[in-house]
């Protein structure tokens, strides 16, 4: 079968099938390479839909791509790749609440559109810069500023896809097609297992988020958060969008260490901050191995539309709640002030990732879990004790308003043993939060990399319910396989 072949004949937009671009396509920020046997760039949804209708009836694999930032190998595959970046990137609409987009458009372009009109798209990735919002919306995507105003997946109100047969879906609260009907009815007789067995966190990309689906009202477009391109490849989708805050206010806390950091979340999240950040000496160092004499900082922004005093007066009632505890390194209410502490944060991963060392690398497995942020302390005080037990140096920073920790063990990727290592750390790691009702993963998502944890996390009858999904959206299991359901679950 010669796949780039039949695909001129059924693409309007461009094919890439050259030994170059499928090895350019075979990695994303994962540590995985696959090559797919084709690079398709659609032009319109009518591309879509008969590349989807092709894969389907050929069973090749069908992967839709953003960026290719996704850090689990999301959006690797054998099989076809359509990347929406070229000419799938439009915004269709913006009016006062709303914003209608294609998929490839980068969430950097769409920030400045949007900032024109004083409004923004919440969820802040640090990649956002380069990443898309149909890879967003697919890994529900958040950063930052999750803590004040949630993930990718709170902001989703429409979506239109393409499903593995090539036919056309709608989804929405008030007007759905058939199949989202069908999802209705196979998720309401099921409301109290959903909502007993999903974690109680304020971010989770784990799995399918039947519970959001079936929150409240029924929100069948929600099941396209997170779903990592398994159930349809999405052409455009409708977005909930805010007025950008008037009045903005950071600081920048020094603490002597980690734990005594993170013991002061709950005491600063009264104050009803928009965002709680740490950064361990772990992650960024000067020269005495102390940031500025402290050993972790949090930074934590305040925002409000009333007036810039009564914004302050809440920041600094928080730093005097903190005074015994705890030193003030920076402070900042101009824009520019506060995004350039914000970029240094951003840059966290980025620096993260130069610190590979031939076949020492920082190994991303349990770089994304959560936990209440009232446990944080006892859940961070267990992994310190386990990267210890080990001997295992590691790197720690994260959103820990969300108690969300990013953390990734320095591992020698030539040493079996070492490799060993990572999945009993994993092991232990994902069971102590799992037993705390948190999530593996808040944000980044499952693919490739823990999709195999995915029944540890849910159990067998949720995760029943999710092959159950899978089938319904994709019965010739084309779509982006062997993420979210595993190969052999097939
Ligand atoms: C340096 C760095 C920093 C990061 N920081 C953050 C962070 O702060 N917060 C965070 O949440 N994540 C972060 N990430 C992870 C990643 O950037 C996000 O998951 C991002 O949203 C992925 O977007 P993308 O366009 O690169 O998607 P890709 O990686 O290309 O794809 C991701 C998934 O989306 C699917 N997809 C893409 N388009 C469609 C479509 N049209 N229809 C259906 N499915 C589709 C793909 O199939 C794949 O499963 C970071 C990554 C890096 C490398």
């Amino acid at each position: 079968m010669n796949i780039a072949q039949d695909l001129l004949c059924i693409a309007k937009g461009e094919i890439l099938e050259d030994s170059w671009s499928r090895h350019i396509y075979s990695v994303d920020a994962s540590h995985y390479e696959i090559e797919p046997a084709a690079v398709v760039y659609p032009a319109d949804e009518d591309d879509v839909q008969r590349l989807c209708k092709y894969a389907s009836s050929k069973k090749i694999p069908i992967t839709a791509r953003g960026a290719g930032t996704g850090l689990l190998g999301q959006s690797l595959s054998y099989g076809i790749i359509l990347d929406f970046s070229k000419h799938m990137d439009k915004i269709i609409d913006i009016d006062n609440d709303y914003v209608t987009v294609q998929p490839g458009i980068v969430k950097g372009m769409l920030d400045k559109e949007l900032k024109k009109r004083n409004k923004f798209l919440p969820p802040d990735p640090a990649s956002g810069n380069y990443c898309t919002i149909g890879g967003m919306i697919a890994d529900n995507s958040s950063g930052i500023h999750s803590l004040g105003y949630g993930s990718t997946i709170s902001f989703l109100e429409e979506i239109n896809v393409v499903y593995a047969n090539g036919q056309l879906g709608f989804a929405s609260p008030s007007k759905y097609d058939d199949k989202m009907k069908k999802l209705g009815e196979l998720l309401l007789p099921q409301v109290h297992k959903i909502r007993n067995y999903y974690p109680s966190v304020s971010k989770n990309s784990c799995g399918y988020r039947l519970d959001a689906v079936v929150a409240d009202n029924f929100n069948p477009q929600k099941v396209f958060a997170a779903s990592e391109g398994t159930l349809g490849v999405m052409t455009s989708a409708r977005l909930h969008i805010l007025d950008i805050p008037a009045y903005r206010s950071l600081m920048v806390l020094g603490f002597e260490d980690l734990l005594s950091a993170i013991s002061a979340v709950p005491a600063i999240l009264k104050f009803c901050p928009v965002a709680v950040e740490m950064l361990d000496h772990t992650v960024v160092r000067s020269d005495d191995g102390n940031i500025d004499g402290a050993g972790c900082l949090l930074i934590i922004e305040f925002a409000g539309n009333r007036s810039i005093s009564k914004v302050e007066e809440r920041m600094r009632a928080c730093k005097q709640e903190l005074s015994d505890r705890c030193s003030m390194v920076e402070y900042a209410s101009d824009e520019e002030s506060i995004n350039k502490v914000w970029g240094a944060r951003k840059n966290a991963l980025n620096s993260i990732m130069k610190l590979t060392l031939g076949s020492r690398k920082p190994i991303g497995l349990i770089e994304d879990t959560v936990v209440r942020p009232d446990i944080l302390a006892e859940h961070a005080a267990n992994l310190l004790h386990t990267y210890q037990e080990n001997k295992v140096d590691y790197v720690i920073y994260g959103h820990v308003g969300d108690g969300n920790m990013h953390t990734r063990p320095l591992i020698d990727t030539s040493s079996t043993k070492e490799v060993e290592l990572i999945c009993s750390i994993a092991n232990k790691v994902f069971a102590q939060v799992i037993k705390r009702g948190g999530t593996i993963t808040g944000e980044h998502g499952d693919g490739l990399v823990r999709t195999g944890y995915i029944q540890m996390m849910y159990g067998k009858r949720i995760t029943s319910l999710f092959s159950r999904v899978k089938k319904l959206f994709d019965p010739s299991f084309t779509m982006n396989p062997c993420k979210k359901i595993p190969c052999n679950d097939l």
